[in-house]
């Protein structure tokens, strides 16, 4: 089997556990988001600032060690920014985008300053971790409490070398991302040339505002995992509705693990209320929607049989690809048996794009992975 080396739109870091308690003074440190497993390893509370979130300990698939333990398989590497060249480079993984994990709970602190400390304090470690490999494009954790902080930290980003910063997809704040309280955050990011990345899941955990992320009784599982998917279309909307990419045509956004088909479907949506509901849109727009869609977004996916459709039956050219490495939604361990089934049936040019033209679009610095080997 020739193996597909493949850009990941989507992955994260594992931060040490000791992060914020080398890195800041412990009345801080202490407020930071940290899991905390049960013994039965059934459930885990998430700790951050003060409250407490309940969920399912997300259970991996068991493997048998080599001292004949039976253990929850995980990424070797995960931990480590060297040993995970040598995980990416089994599994065919080339460069990958990352985002923090824990630290994905930002939007569920509410104290602007302990926000901008913690973001500091991961952001001085990321960039680290970055340097370690040209395949490494981690992203920068902006602080969105309030836009001036927000920016203060972006610029702080782009000096220290992040070409990417992450955004949850609804801010923990009053305003929305169609405000203009955003407008010179938008403007940060396009000025520096960082990359916009939403990552699904990352809504503020909080009841009252969070889109129906606690469903219970039959199927409640199954329909709190979809109703993740939702946040990136969501944010997405925002954006384009506002005119952000009329007044920031230099803005690119990823938004990543939520899928791709979303992409064509969404522009379709918004086109038509574009032109049907004309009287009533404000602000009116230069082009339409779909336009600033295809253009200036991007989406990553990792199981989704429909995604390189939305490229190769579509039209949009900006579908990646996405390990989710090391989480346990993603592919580790059987990353070439996916690429292989998404991808033998497409033409060249629809796979090309997908494992490494968007990415590389995206972030133009990073190498090209190798040519095809055999496995
Ligand atoms: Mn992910």
């Amino acid at each position: 089997m020739e193996k597909i080396w493949a850009n990941s739109g989507d992955s994260h870091l594992v931060e040490p556990a000791d992060l914020f308690a080398s890195s800041l003074p412990p009345a801080l440190a202490e407020r930071m988001p940290r899991s905390e497993v049960d013994d039965d390893r059934q459930w885990e509370t998430i700790h951050v600032d003060g409250q407490s979130f309940r969920r399912r300990f997300p259970l991996g698939r068991l493997m048998v060690d080599a001292d004949g333990r039976t253990v929850m398989e995980r990424a070797p590497g995960a931990n480590d920014p060297a040993l995970r060249l040598l995980d990416l480079d089994d599994e065919g993984v080339w460069a990958e985008l990352i985002y923090p994990s824990i630290w994905i709970w930002t939007a569920s602190i509410h104290d602007p300053d302990l926000l901008a400390a913690g973001c500091a304090a991961i952001n001085d470690w990321a960039i680290e971790y970055q340097r370690h490999s040209p395949r490494y494009v981690c992203t920068a954790t902006v602080p969105v409490l309030n836009a001036a902080t927000a920016v203060a930290e972006i610029e702080r980003a782009a000096d220290l070398g992040f070409v990417a910063a992450y955004f949850p997809v609804e801010p923990p704040t009053e305003e929305d991302w169609n405000h203009p309280t955003w407008e010179p955050v938008w403007e940060a990011l396009a000025d520096r040339g960082l990359v916009c990345c939403f990552h699904i899941g990352t809504e503020p955990h909080d009841a009252s505002r969070t889109h129906g992320a606690y469903f219970r009784g039959p199927g409640g599982a199954l329909l709190n995992y979809v109703e993740t998917t939702y946040g990136g279309q969501r944010a997405v909307s925002k954006v384009i509705a506002s005119g952000v990419f009329d007044r920031y045509p230099a803005l690119r956004v990823m938004v990543s693990e939520g899928g791709a088909t979303w992409g064509p479907f969404l522009a379709d949506r918004l086109d038509e209320a574009y032109r049907q509901h004309a009287t009533a849109v404000r602000p009116a727009l230069e082009r339409l929607p779909s336009e600033y869609l295809y253009e200036h977004v991007y989406a990553s996916f990792q199981h989704d049989r429909s995604a390189p459709a939305a490229l190769w039956a579509m039209g949009w050219q900006n579908v990646c690809w996405g390990s989710d490495y090391p989480h346990l939604e993603g592919t580790f361990g059987h990353t070439q048996e996916t690429l292989h089934a998404l991808l033998d049936d497409v033409d060249e040019t629809t796979r090309a794009r997908i494992t490494v033209g968007a990415f590389s679009e995206l972030f133009p610095h990073v190498p090209p992975p190798p040519a095809p080997t055999a496995n």
